[in-house]
């Protein structure tokens, strides 16, 4: 046994390798310390091996999934080695001692789960591959749990920010390569060459072309994926449908930091709670929580694309009952993507069958309540026949099952009456033998007089008799007709001719109906997957139709509107709102200020001040929000909004912000910065949030001023650049595409109030000094520091300070800006002033005050 363990695990690798040994599964060596580890199960031993003891741990079979469930979480794969024949047929074969034969039927990786309590019915659960092929780069993603492939060619710089899009649970790649991966697989697996082959097997066909395969590393990225499957499945390669190939310039380009600093589908802490797929997914179905997280990661660049859907959007938007009708109906259907995708494994259940039949028929419904539809989009007429077109299988499906059937089919119990005369009469023959068996026991009751006789059944015996200990005797006797098979504590069994006939009839009817039944199941599950590409097209369609009233429920909820698109790169907001801190905010009953944002060729890169907490922020991030909301074809936060399309999307955020999570933040600031520079085009929208705030003030004020200066003149891209270097505003005047914001605040009544509005202008800086003040810091101080921050302010420029050198840069005219700057000042003073409610003293401080900055 020890040889055949040894020779498995050779096999199975780095996999933990479960052993079958009749009812359980078993580890040995480091394989069960990891997993008595892992699983909190005991570690005990077996035998010894090269004169140690085995450590082994064991999971019952009937459990093992929750346990792989968990070793999978903890980043382990399993290798599971079955029995390959039963005891009896290895007696038979080698002899009384011959161990039975193992072999390894499948290896349980995160990458190609299909069984329900192991995947999450709300998220894709995607495997992919990166190949490369002649300097080109490509990445495949197969979710077997649907048989989605999709395949994106793109270049080497991209693969970190696709990895991210698909969050994916495994991440394949030849040995030796340099990509982020989880397995690695040998080098021949993605060679272009071997792969189209093992492809064109794959789909059966002549050449891939016809699929849209015909880069060279997107069929080694493609090859090299189905060839891992192929491995993790035992040659029994789960369902794949052709794949989709994209080109990456074909959704919105956004990076691995971006959408970590967004939040789109998970928090920084890795929740979907909190996140903008969170506060945005009002989506009823597993399959529509899945294309709507899809949607969101991959917004589009295709205005005609965007429009259908949006267009769709509208049609349920429009229309209450309908929204409501339809999202009632997609409600009560069963998954019928994941269903498929176990049937098509292998791994399918009698229930899968039951559900395939159930979201069949509701997706014929459904259309038949679409067609109503007076003014359908285009992309409805799209959709409907795709729900329509499965009527031969469901009927038959119908008259097959019972209206519930089991998860599990070993017992029988789901082809229903009347399918099968054959199996309704074995099915007869056996009611007839219990019947008949009733009718025995209650005639050797009389027979023998023992009121408490029974007739059972069990695994080990068969039908028997069974009466109490005490009243036995008359049955020992050797006349009696009765035959002693077993004596137990309180009752004692027995066996007899007449019971043995009729027990033999319904056992044998029993096991041809159970075989009948498990025909039938093969057989529909034939006649299921024989069409299943477009039942994945079905599945899919109820997908979209459940995101676009998804989104017009969450339109209306929110009071969204329909972004327009325009061909300028323009970006025009008015009362824009942030969805996941508008949604934060009402539940503790408070109102979000909207706030408007309108960028444009000539006015597109926004500096926005004010003082912490004040907004800055969150008005960033609802832009860049708001433009993945509307190219992913949703409705937006808004009451109006004007969009030129976006092509790559950035977000970062200072360092400091970032402390928490103890990286080293700066220097992955500044990379992350660098790559802005280098990839952002003038169609791009970027926000920076208080960029250069990781290291020395006199760096990383000269590296925010580079930086601005870098996007408004090389990038041209649309940027908001929050910052609380008050210095920075001096660039207005050097940047004609530049303009300056700030969040307001106010001080009313002794205390600082953060309006959290966005007003033109630069911020009004003296908010350290008020927050002195609300500190109890004695007036008298107060005034004195006003006074020294008057004469700091007014004489910075002459005598050199912070920002004194930044007037010797060229194009900038030091006289002119030293004076503009006290005027600023004063300016800002003034603005501030609510000249009614001074009181004289104030007022005459207040003159004092302006006469020290002039
Ligand atoms: P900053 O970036 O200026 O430090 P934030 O954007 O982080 O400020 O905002 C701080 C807090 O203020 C947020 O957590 C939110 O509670 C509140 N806030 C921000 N913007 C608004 C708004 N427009 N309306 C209402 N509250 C807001």
């Amino acid at each position: 046994m020890m040889a055949q363990y040894l020779a498995l695990k050779a096999e199975a690798g780095d996999c933990l390798l479960f052993y079958r040994m009749g009812d359980f599964f078993e580890l040995f060596f480091d394989d069960a310390r990891v997993a008595a580890q892992v699983l909190d199960i005991a570690l005990t031993a077996r035998g010894e091996h090269e004169g140690n003891k085995v450590p082994m741990c064991g999971v019952p079979v009937h459990a093992a999934t929750a346990y792989l469930q968990r070793l999978i979480k903890a980043g382990h794969r399993v290798a599971i080695a079955e029995q390959t024949e039963t005891p009896e047929a290895a007696r038979k074969a080698r002899g009384s001692k011959a161990l039975v034969n193992r072999g390894i039927v499948r290896v349980v990786t995160a990458g190609t789960l299909t069984e329900e309590a192991l995947l999450d019915a709300r998220s894709a659960n995607w495997c992919v591959a990166v190949g490369e092929a002649g300097g080109e780069v490509a990445v495949a993603a197969a979710d077997v749990s649907t048989g989605r492939f999709e395949i994106v060619e793109l270049s080497p710089t991209q693969v970190a920010a696709e990895l991210a899009r698909l969050a994916a649970a495994e991440v394949v790649a030849a040995e030796g390569s340099a990509w982020p991966a989880t397995a690695w697989r040998p080098r021949g697996e993605f060679d272009s060459g071997a792969a189209e082959a093992r492809l064109r097997r794959l789909w059966n066909v002549a050449t891939l072309d016809g699929l849209g395969l015909t880069g060279r590393a997107a069929i080694a990225a493609a090859g090299g994926l189905v060839a891992y499957l192929d491995y993790a499945a035992k040659g029994a390669l789960p369902f794949l449908r052709p794949p989709t190939v994209v080109a990456a310039s074909g959704t919105m380009a956004i990076d691995a930091a971006t959408r970590e600093s967004l939040e789109l589908t998970r928090t920084a802490g890795g929740e979907r709670r909190g996140s903008l797929l969170d506060a945005v997914d009002r989506t009823v179905t597993g399959a529509g929580a899945r294309l709507l997280a899809a949607d969101l990661g991959a917004p589009l660049m295709d205005r005609a694309a965007i429009d259908a859907r949006l267009d769709l959007v509208r049609t349920m938007e429009a229309d209450a009952g309908l929204r409501e009708g339809v999202r009632g109906a997609l409600r009560a259907l069963p998954d019928i993507g994941r269903a498929l995708g176990r049937l098509a494994a292998g791994r399918g259940s009698p229930r899968d069958l039951g559900q395939l039949r159930d979201g069949l028929d509701g997706a014929w419904s459904l259309a038949q309540r679409l067609e109503q539809v007076a003014e359908r989009p285009a992309l409805l007429a799209d959709l409907l026949p795709r729900l329509r077109g499965h009527g031969a299988l469901i009927d038959l499906l119908k008259r097959a099952l019972v209206p519930s059937p089991p998860i599990e089919a070993s017992d029988g119990g789901y082809i229903a009456a009347g399918y099968d005369a054959a199996l309704d009469a074995l099915r007869e023959t056996g009611a007839g033998g219990r019947r008949a068996i009733a009718a025995l026991e209650g005639e050797m009751r009389q027979r023998t007089g023992i009121a408490t006789l029974k007739i059972r059944h069990n695994g080990v015996l068969g039908y028997h008799i069974e009466v109490p200990a005490k009243a036995a005797d008359p049955l020992m006797a050797a006349d009696s007709g009765f035959t002693h098979r077993q004596t137990l504590a309180g009752v004692v069994r027995f066996n007899a001719p007449d019971l043995h006939d009729v027990a033999a009839r319904v056992t044998q009817a029993g096991a041809h109906a159970l075989a009948a039944e498990a025909a039938h199941l093969e057989d529909l599950t034939a006649q299921a997957l024989a069409g299943r590409e477009s039942i994945a097209a079905t599945a899919d369609a109820l997908a979209r139709i459940d995101v676009a009233a998804a989104l017009a429920e969450r339109a209306v909820e929110g009071g969204w509107t329909r972004p327009a698109f325009a061909d300028e790169a323009c970006f025009d907001v008015r009362d824009g709102r942030h969805p996941v801190v508008e949604t934060a905010l009402s539940r503790s009953g408070e109102r979000f200020v909207a706030n408007d944002c309108t960028l444009s060729p000539t006015s597109r890169l926004w500096l926005v001040t004010g003082p912490n907490m004040g907004g800055k922020s969150t008005f960033l991030r609802q832009n860049a929000l708001i433009a993945v909301l509307a190219q992913a074809g949703s409705y937006v936060p808004a009451a109006a909004a004007r969009l030129g399309l976006v092509d790559r999307l950035f977000s970062r955020v200072g360092a400091s912000d970032n402390l928490a999570r103890g990286r080293s933040t700066f220097m992955v600031e500044m990379v992350e910065t660098a790559a802005i520079l280098a990839q952002a085009t003038h169609r791009s929208f970027v926000i920076l949030d208080e960029v250069g705030r990781g290291t020395s003030t006199y760096d990383g004020l000269a590296i925010a001023w580079a930086v601005v200066e870098a996007i408004h003149e090389d990038n041209r891209c649309r940027c908001l650049f929050a910052t609380h270097y008050h210095e920075l505003t001096r660039l207005a005047e050097r940047c004609d595409a530049l303009s300056l914001h700030h969040v307001r605040a106010r001080e009313w009544k002794g205390e600082l109030v953060l309006l959290h509005e966005v007003a033109a202008g630069p911020a009004d800086r003296s908010y350290g000094l008020a927050v002195a003040r609300l500190a109890g810091m004695p007036p008298a101080t107060v005034g004195r520091a006003k006074a020294v921050l008057a004469k700091l302010e007014a004489g910075r420029a002459k005598t050199g300070g912070l920002a004194a050198g930044l007037d010797d840069l060229p194009l900038f005219a030091a006289a002119a800006q030293a004076e503009e700057q006290a005027c600023d000042a004063i300016r800002a003073e003034v603005e501030a002033l609510d000249v009614d409610a001074l009181t004289p003293r104030e007022a005459l401080d207040t003159l004092y005050r302006l006469k020290a900055l002039a």
